[in-house]
C-alpha cells in the first residue's frame, strides 16, 4: 500500500491546457493539490491549480522546481522533451516514464512499435529523400500520405499524394526532417478508444468512440461508435495489447481506422487523455481523467461502465459565442468552457456533451443549432 500517492499529495502537470485542467478537476475532487508548468499566465490549468510555474515546458530549472513541489509528475501532451524529464526522475515519481513519450512523439517509432506488437497498421515507409519518396510511392501506390515524423498534430505537417504531380510539393515536407509515407486507408469510420493501465498491470478500457473530423480537427464524437459488436471487441483487445506491450501507466488514447470489411488499422497513439474521451466525464462511471489520476497515483482500476450513449461536440473559436448561449437554450447539454483568453478560429475553446437515448435525433438537434 505504501506505493500509493495519497490524497493531500501534490500532482505536478507539465502543460496547462484543457487536458491538465480536467485532470486537475478530477484530482481536486479526490483531495489532491495541483502544480502546473506552463508558459502562459492564467492558462486553463493554472486557473484551477494551487501552484503555477510560469515557464517553458522544457526549461530544466522550472521542471526541477515542479519536481520539488510535487509528489508525482504527469504530462498532458506528448511534445515534452523526454531528456528533460529524465533529469528529474530520481527526484520525483514519473509513473508514465519516458519510453511512452519517446515512442508517441515520433510517428516512425510509433508505427514500428505497433507493427512489432502485432497490431495492424497501414503499409508505410521511412522517407529521407525525394528519391526514396519516388521509390516508395511506386510500391505503396496512390493515394498515400506523407507525414513529418515529429511535431505534427491535427493534420499539420501532412501531405496527401493523389497523383505523380503531387510529389514535388509533398517533398517540401522533407525540409522539416525525416518523414513517413503511409498507404491511404479507405476507411469507413474513424474511431478511438481510451485505455488505462496501472503499475500493477490492471487494465481497463473505455467504450469505442466514433470520430468525425473537419479540416483535420475533431468535431464530433459519437459513443458508442456505430460499429459492430465484433469491431468493438476487437478494438478493445487491440487497446489492451498496446497497453500491455508499452507497459502503460495512466491513460492512452488510440486512434484507429475501420474499413468497410471491418478491418482495423491503428493510426496514432496519444500518451494521455484524449479529446475524443471527454464524453466520459458525464457518460461513464469514471471519466478518463479519473482513471488517469487513479493510475498514476497507483490505485486499483474499476471496470468503466457506459451509463448512457453520448454525442460530444467540440467548441472551436468560431463556435464559442453561439455555443455559450446553449447554456440557456439547451439546459440538459453539458457545456464546458476551458477559460482560454484568446479566442482563435480552429482553437479548442470548450466542448459539449449531450447524453442521449437517440443518437440520430441528437445529431439532428446539433445540426439544427446551425453552429457547426
Ligand atoms: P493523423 O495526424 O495521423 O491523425 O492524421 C490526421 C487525419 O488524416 C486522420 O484523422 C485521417 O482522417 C487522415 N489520415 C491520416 N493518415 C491516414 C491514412 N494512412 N489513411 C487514411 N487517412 C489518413
Amino acid at each position: 500500500m505504501s506505493n500509493l500517492i495519497e490524497p493531500g499529495s501534490t500532482i505536478g502537470i507539465i502543460g496547462g491546457g484543457q487536458l491538465g485542467r480536467m485532470m486537475a478537476f478530477s484530482a481536486k475532487e479526490r483531495g489532491y493539490k495541483i502544480a502546473v508548468l506552463d508558459p502562459t499566465k492564467n492558462c486553463p490549468t493554472a486557473q484551477v491549480a494551487d501552484h503555477h510555474i510560469e515557464a517553458a515546458y522544457n526549461d530544466a530549472e522550472a521542471l526541477n522546481k515542479l519536481a520539488e513541489i510535487s509528489d508525482v509528475l504527469t504530462y498532458e501532451f506528448e511534445n515534452v522533451d523526454a531528456s528533460t524529464i529524465k533529469k528529474v526522475i530520481d527526484q520525483v515519481r514519473v509513473p508514465q516514464g519516458t519510453n511512452l513519450l519517446l515512442i508517441t512523439q515520433n510517428r516512425l517509432k510509433e508505427k514500428e512499435f505497433l507493427k512489432k506488437s502485432g497490431i495492424p497498421v497501414a503499409a508505410y515507409a521511412k522517407i529521407k529523400t525525394v528519391e526514396e519518396l519516388n521509390d516508395s510511392i511506386q510500391e505503396l501506390g496512390y493515394p498515400a500520405v506523407l507525414k513529418t515524423v515529429q511535431g505534427g498534430y491535427d493534420g499539420k505537417g501532412q501531405y496527401v499524394l493523389k497523383t505523380k504531380a503531387d510529389i514535388s510539393e509533398a517533398a517540401l515536407l522533407l525540409e522539416n526532417g525525416i518523414c513517413i509515407l503511409e498507404k491511404w486507408v479507405e476507411f469507413e469510420k474513424e474511431v478511438s478508444i481510451m485505455v488505462t493501465r496501472n503499475e500493477r498491470g490492471h487494465i481497463s478500457t473505455f467504450p469505442v468512440s466514433e470520430n468525425i473530423h473537419q479540416n483535420n480537427i475533431l468535431l464530433k464524437s459519437i459513443i458508442p461508435a456505430r460499429v459492430s459488436e465484433k469491431v468493438q471487441e476487437e478494438t478493445k483487445k487491440i487497446a489492451e495489447k498496446i497497453a500491455e506491450k508499452i507497459q502503460l501507466v495512466g491513460v492512452l488514447g488510440i486512434e484507429l481506422f475501420i474499413t468497410k470489411d471491418e478491418d482495423i488499422y491503428a493510426n496514432e497513439l496519444a500518451p494521455r487523455p484524449h479529446n475524443s474521451g471527454h464524453y466520459s466525464i458525464e457518460a461513464c462511471s469514471d471519466s478518463q481523467f479519473d482513471m488517469h489520476i487513479r493510475a498514476i497515483c497507483g490505485y486499483s482500476l474499476p471496470k468503466v461502465e457506459l451509463l448512457k450513449s453520448a454525442v460530444m461536440v467540440n467548441i472551436l473559436g468560431e463556435h464559442l459565442e453561439k455555443s455559450l448561449e446553449l447554456n440557456e437554450s439547451k439546459p440538459s447539454w453539458h457545456v464546458h468552457d476551458y477559460g482560454k483568453a484568446d479566442v482563435k478560429i480552429g482553437r479548442k475553446m470548450g466542448h459539449i456533451t449531450i447524453l442521449t437515448d437517440n443518437i440520430d435525433k441528437t445529431l439532428k438537434e446539433v445540426n439544427e443549432t446551425k453552429i457547426w
